[in-house]
């Protein structure tokens, strides 16, 4: 602020009375990202920086942690030490202690019981010296796991010119284009980023590795610090474990430029690493790089912005692009890299669809959980020794009707997707248009009485196989079985010693996991992420199938995928069974620009909360009154819905979606709205730009 502006103001500007830090603790750069995102996402700027740094970092609380050392200053001769001997023999055993050891020094605390006061007595007269010295508190010191350095592998054509072109873009001067590595899954993506990470330090610069998360993805984590394990001290895990002592101490740690290659999920995107060469964003597709609470910001996009801002380079790497990301590098805005071999020389796994309208009426039990042909490949493994994945989707709670019989989803006639079921007034509501439907006691298409809400849970699956293979040992991954710390990488553990025949799980297991033991991976329900009324639900589908096909025939022995579907011809379950990226992605992107939804435009969605039902759709109302006035010709304004999901953590949900070419003008609009709406006090209003999350 001005000296003039201060004069004028209505509050009283203090004088600035010492600094905490001589270094400041946002650079100018995540100053710049704070107000990009602050713009963009509509977010207040103090939300943004909040994010940044970290509650450790902002409290003194948790400040570095100091302990005595006591330092030997000079050792008296023989006559002195006899004499201190006599007098106070601790003190002369510590003398001798410390003479004997390397540096002369120990922390007071490990110099036994009754050191201290000795100690300081010594200080006192000369003979030692005390100093305070920060520890270091270290995540994972009681771990205490061994890392081998790891060297690096000789790369195969496609990986050596995608290596070439990052560290070619590394040595040109900026802008930089994003790059995107496209990988079949297995195709050794992880390889080139830790070569193209240890160019970059071998360069003197740092490096930024975002993961989806970091629990989820042990392994990729684990290679980084192998890869590293002979400078220890370069790498810098930040995980959500972390206590405050030891988020500040990594923090600092990177500050000042000791942790150079930094690995975390979406927050470390702030990471304050100077002199930045190159940031990965690996798996760039998953949504949970999207914060979904304020603010509300996409960590791969901050991740571009800031390799922008910071002009290094940044590389986003998956088997199965985000189609935003596609879209970009079809319209040249990103440079493609492509490994289109699994790198181990492996083929990709053999991917069977069984359909499972045939086997309701097999098993005649209602809902089949386990077709006759995965029955039976799940034995021949055991026998086999080989091991399996079985794969349950239960993203979404948003319910859609499925005939059993013919596979038939109910869909809005409007809208090219699912009608959603709402319990509470026993109704079919489309979420895009708010075309509403009865519910069908018959099939519309065959008159079967059999239409049923789709779904059934992990704890299902595990209950069914114990009855149907016994002999089996197994082991269930998923939110609920694994609250526990580590209880993950436990039962991956477990699992890749063979002491489980069959690991079932959720979207837990879907990523980065590389098991060479695994021959077969059972998709149970493909169907379950399709129904859902988002315009992602095909491409999350597809994502989900490739990714956790992937995680089949990863060593010398060929895989086997069986997905179970009711609708085994739609797009996203054919696409992913031949493992067509390019395939999937053209017939997407013509579904996205015909109905105009993103990457052919922005998407936001506002949504009001309040424990008065009547309220939050009255606030929705009116304020959707007031973003049509004056409202700028490229935005589309969808009407006021009940959100798919309805009521949650006691308050009813409505929202109202937005779409624009360009983010900025929509962002500005609603906010300049909501600044001149006052809200009821029990109403809850949030904006997401580029909304993910649309239930
Ligand atoms: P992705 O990340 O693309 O799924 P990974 O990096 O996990 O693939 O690689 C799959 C497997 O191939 C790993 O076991 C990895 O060690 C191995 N691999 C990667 N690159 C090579 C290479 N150039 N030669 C031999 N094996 C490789
Ligand atoms: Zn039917
Ligand atoms: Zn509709």
């Amino acid at each position: 602020m001005l000296a003039e502006q201060a004069d004028q103001a209505d509050f009283v500007l203090r004088e600035i009375d010492s600094l905490i830090d001589p270094r400041p603790l946002i650079t100018p750069v995540l100053m710049r990202v704070a107000r990009w995102i602050s713009d963009y996402y509509g977010a207040n700027l103090e939300s943004v920086i909040r994010s940044i740094l970290p509650e450790a970092v902002r409290t003194e609380e948790h400040a570095a942690k100091t302990r005595k050392v006591a330092v030997l200053a000079k050792f008296p001769d023989q006559d002195s030490l006899a004499k201190i001997a006599r007098r106070a023999p601790k003190q002369a055993a510590i003398l001798k202690l410390l003479e004997s050891m390397p540096e002369r020094r120990m922390p007071v605390a490990e110099l036994g019981v009754g050191a201290a006061s000795a100690v300081r007595a010594m200080a006192k007269s000369g003979l030692l010296e005390m100093i305070d010295e920060e520890v270091r508190r270290e995540p994972d010191a009681d771990l205490a796991e061994q890392f081998v350095e790891s060297t690096p592998l000789p790369l195969n054509d496609e990986q050596a010119s995608a290596l070439a072109e990052v560290i070619a873009a590394m040595a040109e001067p900026a802008p930089h284009a994003p790059m995107l590595l496209l990988g079949v899954t297995g195709s050794g993506k992880t390889e080139v980023y830790l070569q193209a990470a240890s160019h970059a330090i071998e360069q003197g610069k740092s490096v930024l590795v975002l993961v989806p998360e970091i629990s989820l993805t042990p392994q990729t984590v684990r290679r980084f610090k192998s890869r590293f394990a002979a400078r220890k001290e370069l790498v810098a895990v930040l995980h959500s474990h972390l206590s405050q002592g030891e988020r500040f101490d990594e923090w600092h740690r990177i500050r000042s430029g000791e942790a150079r290659v930094v690995i975390g999920a979406r927050s470390a995107v702030f990471a304050p690493l100077p002199n930045l060469g190159l940031i990965i964003v690996d798996e760039e597709h998953e949504t949970t790089y999207k914060q979904e609470n304020l603010p509300r910001y996409h960590a791969r996009d901050v991740a571009v912005l800031r390799a922008s801002f910071e002009s290094c380079v940044i590389l986003l790497g998956s088997a199965t692009p985000s189609l935003e990301s596609w879209h970009n590098c079809l319209t040249g805005k990103y440079h493609l890299l492509r490994l289109q071999q699994r790198a181990d020389g492996q083929t990709m796994p053999l991917v069977r669809v069984v359909d499972m309208r045939l086997e309701a009426t097999k098993q005649k039990s209602g809902l089949a959980i386990f077709s006759d042909k995965l029955r039976t490949a799940m034995e021949q493994r055991l026998e086999k020794g080989e091991q399996t994945i079985l794969f349950l989707n239960r993203r979404g709670f948003a319910r859609s009707l499925q005939c059993q019989s013919c596979g038939h989803v109910v869909h809005c006639q409007h809208c090219a997707v699912p009608l959603t079921y709402h319990r509470t007034d026993e109704r079919l509501i489309c979420h895009v248009c708010g075309h509403q439907a009865i519910v069908p006691q018959v099939c519309p298409e065959c008159h079967s009485p059999g239409i049923h809400l789709n779904g059934y849970g992990t704890q299902k699956v595990e209950e069914i196989l114990a009855k149907i293979l016994p002999q089996a040992k197994f082991a269930r991954i998923d939110a609920d079985a694994m609250r526990r710390k580590n209880a993950l990488r436990d039962a991956l553990d477990a699992f890749k010693a063979h002491k489980l025949d069959i690991l079932i799980g959720t979207q837990m297991i879907a990523k980065g996991l590389h098991f060479p033991n695994v021959t077969l991976v059972g998709i149970l329900n493909a169907d379950l992420g399709l129904h859902v009324p988002d315009f992602r639900a095909g491409e999350r589908t597809f994502q989900l199938i490739t990714q956790v096909a992937g995680r089949a025939g990863r060593g010398d022995l060929t895989g086997e995928v069986i997905v179970q579907t009711f609708t085994p011809h739609s797009p996203s379950v054919q696409f992913a069974r031949r493992h067509d990226f390019d395939g999937f992605s053209e017939q997407e992107m013509e579904f996205r620009q015909q109905f105009h939804y993103p990457p052919f435009c922005h998407c936001a969605v506002i949504t009001s909360r309040s424990t008065h039902e009547r309220r939050a759709e009255f606030t929705m109302q009116t304020l959707r009154l007031r973003l049509l006035d004056q409202l700028p010709a490229t935005i589309q304004l969808g009407e006021v819905l009940p959100s798919p999901l309805i009521k949650a953590h006691g308050q009813f949900r409505f929202q109202l979606t937005m779409r624009c070419a360009q983010a900025r003008p929509l962002t500005r609009h609603v906010q300049a709205v909501l600044s001149k709406t006052s809200l009821p006090e029990d109403v809850t209003v949030v904006f997401d730009m580029d909304a993910y999350n649309l239930s």
